[in-house]
């Protein structure tokens, strides 16, 4: 059996986090393991409460998996802070993990910081390094080149900056690129660029597509993918389940997980 491992905050409202990644890792037929970075308070209308775990218990937690039941691939979604970045980046040096996926999650989309603005430097530093894909939307990718991302030119410009950082692959987003009907997300993988495009579906129920497609890519990853494989099996998972919205709560509604 594969395994998965995702190293994630909690979402209550089950529609992004640790929910969201164990059920895209059930859906795609892995072994699914956490370890939980914070506790958000959170539903379909946003984010109430943050809680952020110490960073001590989060390195006890993938100690725990490491020792004894291993993966065969991770991802990192919100890691809050300075102190929990560094903790995770020590733990995937110290079992020499190579699949790793980085989901830089910054902000929710109702506003609710989810990285503290001073963890951007901690993270470019520590973890880009070890990290196999990183799956920046346009926003994420802004922060991370200090770029206004307008342009397709200016989104490979930007996926290039941040392979220069230590990313071996970089996925740029489309989906908040919203002036265009396609969405169209770009893969470097330091020699070549890869385009995988979908044709763009306007809703609401959008909570927690970005951790649903970078554990996507994880499960794929996982079973022995190659990185353009797994990319483009998840473009493919995060299209079906935003094409078949579950209007669940008031608010932002989940994507539809086992679409
Ligand atoms: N809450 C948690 C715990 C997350 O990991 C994420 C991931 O990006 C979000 C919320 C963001 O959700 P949204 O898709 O609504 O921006």
């Amino acid at each position: 059996m594969n395994r998965a491992l995702t190293i994630a905050g909690s979402d209550s409202g089950g529609g992004a986090g640790i929910q969201a990644d164990l059920k895209t890792f059930q859906e795609l037929k892995v072994f699914g393991t956490s370890a939980l970075t914070a506790v958000t308070a959170q539903n379909t209308l946003g984010v109430q409460g943050v809680f952020p775990m110490d960073a001590v218990a989060v390195a006890n937690q993938v100690q725990s998996v490491g020792e004894d039941i291993g993966t065969d691939a991770l991802k990192t979604g919100m890691l809050f802070n300075t102190e929990i970045i560094q903790a995770v980046s020590e733990k995937i040096k110290q079992f020499g993990w190579e699949k790793v996926v980085v989901d830089p999650v910054m902000i929710a989309k109702g506003g609710a910081s989810l990285l503290q603005q001073e963890a951007v430097s901690a993270l470019k530093k520590h973890l880009l390094p070890l990290c196999l894909i990183i799956t920046p939307n346009i926003p994420e990718a802004e922060v991370l080149t200090g770029m206004s991302i307008k342009s397709m030119d200016e989104k490979k410009e930007a996926a290039k900056r941040i392979h220069i950082l230590g990313a071996k692959n970089v996925v740029i987003k489309g989906g908040h690129d919203e002036e265009t009907n396609e969405s169209v997300d770009v893969l470097f993988d330091g020699i070549e660029y890869s385009y995988f495009s979908t044709p763009r579906i306007m809703t609401e129920n959008t909570h927690g597509t970005g951790c649903t497609f970078s554990a996507a890519i994880t499960a794929k990853l996982a079973k022995g993918s190659s990185v353009h494989e797994a990319v483009s099996v998840a473009k493919d998972f995060i299209q079906a389940a935003i094409a078949n919205p579950l209007n669940i709560g008031c608010g932002h509604g989940p994507t539809n997980h086992w679409a």
